[in-house]
Protein backbone atom coordinates (compact mmCIF):
# COMPACT_ATOMS: atom_id res chain seq x y z
CA UNK A 1 0.00 0.00 0.00
CA UNK A 2 0.99 3.39 -0.79
CA UNK A 3 2.22 5.66 2.28
CA UNK A 4 -0.75 7.96 1.28
CA UNK A 5 -3.24 4.74 1.28
CA UNK A 6 -2.27 4.43 5.07
CA UNK A 7 -2.98 7.64 5.98
CA UNK A 8 -6.12 7.17 4.01
CA UNK A 9 -7.20 4.20 5.74
CA UNK A 10 -5.78 5.81 8.62
CA UNK A 11 -8.27 8.63 8.60
CA UNK A 12 -11.07 6.02 7.84
CA UNK A 13 -10.20 4.29 10.91
CA UNK A 14 -10.08 7.02 13.39
CA UNK A 15 -12.12 9.41 11.54
CA UNK A 16 -9.02 12.41 12.71
CA UNK A 17 -6.93 13.90 10.89
CA UNK A 18 -3.62 12.19 10.62
CA UNK A 19 -1.73 13.73 13.59
CA UNK A 20 1.30 15.96 12.69
CA UNK A 21 4.04 13.21 13.78
CA UNK A 22 2.62 11.16 11.14
CA UNK A 23 3.36 13.03 8.28
CA UNK A 24 7.01 14.31 9.85
CA UNK A 25 8.31 10.95 10.04
CA UNK A 26 6.62 9.96 6.29
CA UNK A 27 8.44 12.96 4.66
CA UNK A 28 11.81 11.59 6.68
CA UNK A 29 10.97 8.31 4.86
CA UNK A 30 10.82 9.94 1.34
CA UNK A 31 14.92 9.61 1.96
CA UNK A 32 15.73 5.80 1.26
CA UNK A 33 17.51 4.72 4.28
CA UNK A 34 20.43 3.82 2.87
CA UNK A 35 20.66 7.07 1.35
CA UNK A 36 20.29 8.84 5.04
CA UNK A 37 23.00 6.06 6.08
CA UNK A 38 25.44 7.58 3.27
CA UNK A 39 24.80 11.22 4.36
CA UNK A 40 26.03 10.30 7.92
CA UNK A 41 28.31 8.13 7.08
CA UNK A 42 29.95 11.53 4.74
CA UNK A 43 29.69 13.94 7.17
CA UNK A 44 31.46 12.18 9.89
CA UNK A 45 34.28 11.01 8.07
CA UNK A 46 34.94 14.52 7.25
CA UNK A 47 35.38 15.31 10.52
CA UNK A 48 37.03 11.79 11.59
CA UNK A 49 34.13 10.63 13.62
CA UNK A 50 32.32 7.42 14.81
CA UNK A 51 29.19 6.42 15.78
CA UNK A 52 27.01 4.16 17.35
CA UNK A 53 23.78 2.29 15.73
CA UNK A 54 21.41 0.60 18.17
CA UNK A 55 19.07 -1.24 15.67
CA UNK A 56 16.16 -3.35 16.16
CA UNK A 57 17.74 -6.60 15.40
CA UNK A 58 14.01 -7.84 13.38
CA UNK A 59 14.88 -4.66 11.44
CA UNK A 60 18.53 -5.63 11.22
CA UNK A 61 17.30 -8.76 10.18
CA UNK A 62 15.75 -7.20 6.53
CA UNK A 63 18.65 -5.29 5.32
CA UNK A 64 21.68 -7.24 6.95
CA UNK A 65 23.68 -5.25 3.50
CA UNK A 66 22.96 -1.74 5.96
CA UNK A 67 23.91 -3.14 9.13
CA UNK A 68 27.37 -4.79 7.56
CA UNK A 69 27.87 -1.39 5.85
CA UNK A 70 27.93 0.40 8.96
CA UNK A 71 31.10 -2.10 10.33
CA UNK A 72 32.63 -1.63 7.30
CA UNK A 73 32.60 2.28 7.21
CA UNK A 74 34.45 1.36 11.11
CA UNK A 75 30.94 2.28 13.31
CA UNK A 76 29.38 0.34 16.07
CA UNK A 77 26.00 -1.66 15.70
CA UNK A 78 24.21 -2.38 18.96
CA UNK A 79 21.40 -3.85 20.31
CA UNK A 80 18.26 -2.06 20.73
CA UNK A 81 16.43 -5.09 21.25
CA UNK A 82 14.74 -7.24 19.04
CA UNK A 83 11.14 -5.63 18.81
CA UNK A 84 10.33 -1.78 19.14
CA UNK A 85 8.58 -2.51 22.41
CA UNK A 86 8.34 -1.19 26.05
CA UNK A 87 10.25 -3.07 27.97
CA UNK A 88 8.24 -2.04 31.10
CA UNK A 89 5.32 -3.67 29.81
CA UNK A 90 6.77 -6.83 29.26
CA UNK A 91 7.35 -9.24 31.99
CA UNK A 92 10.56 -9.83 33.06
CA UNK A 93 10.75 -13.47 31.05
CA UNK A 94 9.52 -11.66 27.84
CA UNK A 95 12.27 -8.81 28.40
CA UNK A 96 14.72 -11.16 28.89
CA UNK A 97 13.12 -13.27 25.99
CA UNK A 98 13.58 -10.34 23.41
CA UNK A 99 16.87 -8.94 24.56
CA UNK A 100 18.41 -12.41 24.07
CA UNK A 101 16.92 -12.64 20.57
CA UNK A 102 18.34 -9.59 19.62
CA UNK A 103 21.46 -10.87 20.91
CA UNK A 104 20.94 -14.06 18.64
CA UNK A 105 19.78 -12.42 15.50
CA UNK A 106 23.03 -10.04 15.47
CA UNK A 107 24.98 -13.21 15.95
CA UNK A 108 23.63 -14.97 13.22
CA UNK A 109 24.19 -11.83 10.74
CA UNK A 110 27.57 -12.39 12.10
CA UNK A 111 27.71 -8.92 13.78
CA UNK A 112 29.19 -8.60 16.92
CA UNK A 113 27.77 -6.52 19.86
CA UNK A 114 28.72 -5.18 23.04
CA UNK A 115 26.50 -2.92 23.69
CA UNK A 116 22.55 -2.02 23.90
CA UNK A 117 20.16 0.56 24.98
CA UNK A 118 16.39 -0.38 25.19
CA UNK A 119 13.55 0.85 23.21
CA UNK A 120 12.29 4.15 24.28
CA UNK A 121 14.86 3.92 26.31
CA UNK A 122 12.40 1.82 29.16
CA UNK A 123 13.96 0.11 31.59
CA UNK A 124 13.21 -1.75 35.18
CA UNK A 125 15.02 -1.75 38.24
CA UNK A 126 15.94 -5.19 37.99
CA UNK A 127 17.22 -5.08 33.75
CA UNK A 128 20.40 -4.08 35.11
CA UNK A 129 21.17 -7.78 36.39
CA UNK A 130 19.51 -9.24 33.74
CA UNK A 131 21.97 -7.51 31.67
CA UNK A 132 24.64 -8.35 33.31
CA UNK A 133 24.29 -12.41 32.78
CA UNK A 134 25.06 -11.27 28.79
CA UNK A 135 28.49 -10.21 29.48
CA UNK A 136 28.24 -6.71 27.04
CA UNK A 137 30.65 -4.06 27.51
CA UNK A 138 28.49 -1.00 27.64
CA UNK A 139 24.50 0.39 28.16
CA UNK A 140 23.36 3.36 26.76
CA UNK A 141 19.90 4.14 27.59
CA UNK A 142 19.80 3.48 31.79
CA UNK A 143 21.82 6.72 31.72
CA UNK A 144 19.33 8.56 29.98
CA UNK A 145 17.04 8.26 33.50
CA UNK A 146 16.89 11.59 35.41
CA UNK A 147 19.31 10.55 38.07
CA UNK A 148 22.16 9.49 35.63
CA UNK A 149 21.72 11.96 32.89
CA UNK A 150 23.89 14.66 34.27
CA UNK A 151 26.80 12.64 35.17
CA UNK A 152 29.92 13.20 33.27
CA UNK A 153 31.47 9.77 33.68
CA UNK A 154 30.73 6.23 33.00
CA UNK A 155 29.31 4.65 36.07
CA UNK A 156 28.14 1.30 37.09
CA UNK A 157 24.97 -0.27 38.82
CA UNK A 158 25.22 -1.70 42.13
CA UNK A 159 24.17 -5.38 42.11
CA UNK A 160 23.39 -6.98 45.22
CA UNK A 161 26.58 -4.92 46.69
CA UNK A 162 29.02 -5.61 43.95
CA UNK A 163 29.10 -2.92 40.93
CA UNK A 164 27.92 -4.16 37.75
CA UNK A 165 30.72 -5.36 34.87
CA UNK A 166 28.70 -3.69 32.43
CA UNK A 167 29.48 -0.15 31.79
CA UNK A 168 26.30 2.55 31.49
CA UNK A 169 26.71 5.62 29.94
CA UNK A 170 24.63 8.71 30.87
CA UNK A 171 22.43 9.71 28.10
CA UNK A 172 22.38 13.54 27.39
CA UNK A 173 18.69 14.81 27.49
CA UNK A 174 19.35 16.88 23.44
CA UNK A 175 18.02 14.49 21.31
CA UNK A 176 17.20 14.84 18.06
CA UNK A 177 13.33 14.63 18.61
CA UNK A 178 13.76 16.66 21.41
CA UNK A 179 15.31 19.36 19.29
CA UNK A 180 13.47 18.84 15.64
CA UNK A 181 10.22 17.66 16.36
CA UNK A 182 9.46 19.03 19.71
CA UNK A 183 11.45 22.30 19.44
CA UNK A 184 11.11 22.76 15.88
CA UNK A 185 15.04 23.87 15.47
CA UNK A 186 17.06 24.00 12.39
CA UNK A 187 20.13 22.55 11.36
CA UNK A 188 22.18 25.83 12.57
CA UNK A 189 19.80 25.68 16.02
CA UNK A 190 20.85 21.94 17.10
CA UNK A 191 24.63 22.46 15.91
CA UNK A 192 24.76 25.66 18.45
CA UNK A 193 22.52 23.80 21.08
CA UNK A 194 25.06 20.31 20.96
CA UNK A 195 28.55 22.62 20.94
CA UNK A 196 27.47 24.24 23.53
CA UNK A 197 26.63 21.46 25.50
CA UNK A 198 29.87 19.81 24.27
CA UNK A 199 31.80 22.74 25.30
CA UNK A 200 30.20 22.56 29.09
CA UNK A 201 31.32 18.81 29.22
CA UNK A 202 34.19 19.12 27.71
CA UNK A 203 35.71 21.07 30.67
CA UNK A 204 35.05 18.17 33.04
CA UNK A 205 37.11 15.65 31.52
CA UNK A 206 34.62 12.87 31.21
CA UNK A 207 32.19 11.76 28.75
CA UNK A 208 28.81 12.64 26.63
CA UNK A 209 26.63 11.12 24.61
CA UNK A 210 24.12 11.84 22.40
CA UNK A 211 20.85 9.90 21.02
CA UNK A 212 20.52 11.49 17.70
CA UNK A 213 18.45 9.24 15.13
CA UNK A 214 19.41 8.52 11.59
CA UNK A 215 16.04 8.91 10.30
CA UNK A 216 16.79 13.04 11.39
CA UNK A 217 20.33 13.27 11.52
CA UNK A 218 20.46 11.31 8.18
CA UNK A 219 18.49 14.05 6.04
CA UNK A 220 20.55 16.19 3.90
CA UNK A 221 19.74 19.21 5.86
CA UNK A 222 20.54 17.53 8.71
CA UNK A 223 23.37 15.50 8.42
CA UNK A 224 26.34 18.49 8.13
CA UNK A 225 25.67 18.90 11.87
CA UNK A 226 27.34 15.84 12.46
CA UNK A 227 30.90 17.09 11.08
CA UNK A 228 30.04 20.60 12.45
CA UNK A 229 29.62 18.95 16.06
CA UNK A 230 32.67 16.06 15.89
CA UNK A 231 34.74 19.70 14.17
CA UNK A 232 33.99 21.25 17.43
CA UNK A 233 34.80 18.25 19.80
CA UNK A 234 37.94 17.78 18.63
CA UNK A 235 38.92 21.44 18.39
CA UNK A 236 38.26 21.31 22.25
CA UNK A 237 40.53 18.19 22.26
CA UNK A 238 37.74 15.12 22.29
CA UNK A 239 37.87 11.71 21.31
CA UNK A 240 35.57 10.95 18.98
CA UNK A 241 34.88 7.05 19.02
CA UNK A 242 32.41 4.45 19.63
CA UNK A 243 31.09 3.59 23.05
CA UNK A 244 33.09 -0.10 22.89
CA UNK A 245 36.30 1.52 21.92
CA UNK A 246 35.93 4.24 24.84
CA UNK A 247 34.71 2.31 27.76
CA UNK A 248 37.51 -0.52 27.00
CA UNK A 249 40.07 1.94 26.24
CA UNK A 250 39.07 3.59 29.68
CA UNK A 251 38.57 -0.16 31.66
CA UNK A 252 42.38 -0.71 31.13
CA UNK A 253 44.13 2.89 31.03
CA UNK A 254 41.65 5.21 33.12
CA UNK A 255 42.16 8.06 30.49
CA UNK A 256 41.12 8.45 26.94
CA UNK A 257 43.52 7.92 23.86
CA UNK A 258 45.90 9.87 22.54
CA UNK A 259 45.76 12.19 26.42
CA UNK A 260 42.07 13.60 24.90
CA UNK A 261 40.78 15.93 27.24
CA UNK A 262 37.49 14.47 27.19
CA UNK A 263 35.38 12.03 25.25
CA UNK A 264 32.12 12.31 22.47
CA UNK A 265 30.28 9.64 22.00
CA UNK A 266 27.49 9.98 19.21
CA UNK A 267 24.62 7.63 18.85
CA UNK A 268 21.37 7.00 17.24
CA UNK A 269 18.64 4.19 17.01
CA UNK A 270 17.02 3.00 14.49
CA UNK A 271 13.71 1.54 14.65
CA UNK A 272 12.72 0.55 10.94
CA UNK A 273 13.72 1.31 7.55
CA UNK A 274 10.33 2.16 5.88
CA UNK A 275 7.31 4.06 6.76
CA UNK A 276 5.24 1.33 6.33
CA UNK A 277 6.73 -0.47 9.13
CA UNK A 278 7.06 2.68 11.35
CA UNK A 279 3.13 2.93 10.99
CA UNK A 280 2.30 -0.53 11.37
CA UNK A 281 4.74 -0.10 14.80
CA UNK A 282 2.87 3.09 16.48
CA UNK A 283 -0.76 2.59 14.64
CA UNK A 284 -1.65 -0.94 14.37
CA UNK A 285 0.79 -1.55 17.23
CA UNK A 286 1.93 -4.70 15.76
CA UNK A 287 5.25 -5.67 17.71
CA UNK A 288 7.97 -4.22 14.88
ZN1 LIG B 1 14.07 3.35 19.36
Amino acid sequence: MSRLGYIRQLQKRWGLRAPKQLLRMMRFHRTPFKTILQNMFESLEEADGKFAFPTIAAVAKMKPDLVHKIIDEGHEVASHGYNHVRYPTLSAKGREEDFALSLQTFQKLGIKIEGFRAPYDGYTPDMPAMLEKYKLVWDGGFGYHAEHREKNHFFQVDLDGTPSNLTYIPLNIWSDDLMIDKRGMGPQAITKTVNQTITDASKTGGVIMFDLHPIRMGQPEFAVCLREITEHAHGLGAWCTTPSNAVKYWKTHKKWKGDSSFCLLLTGDIDNWVFSDYLRRVIWKKQM
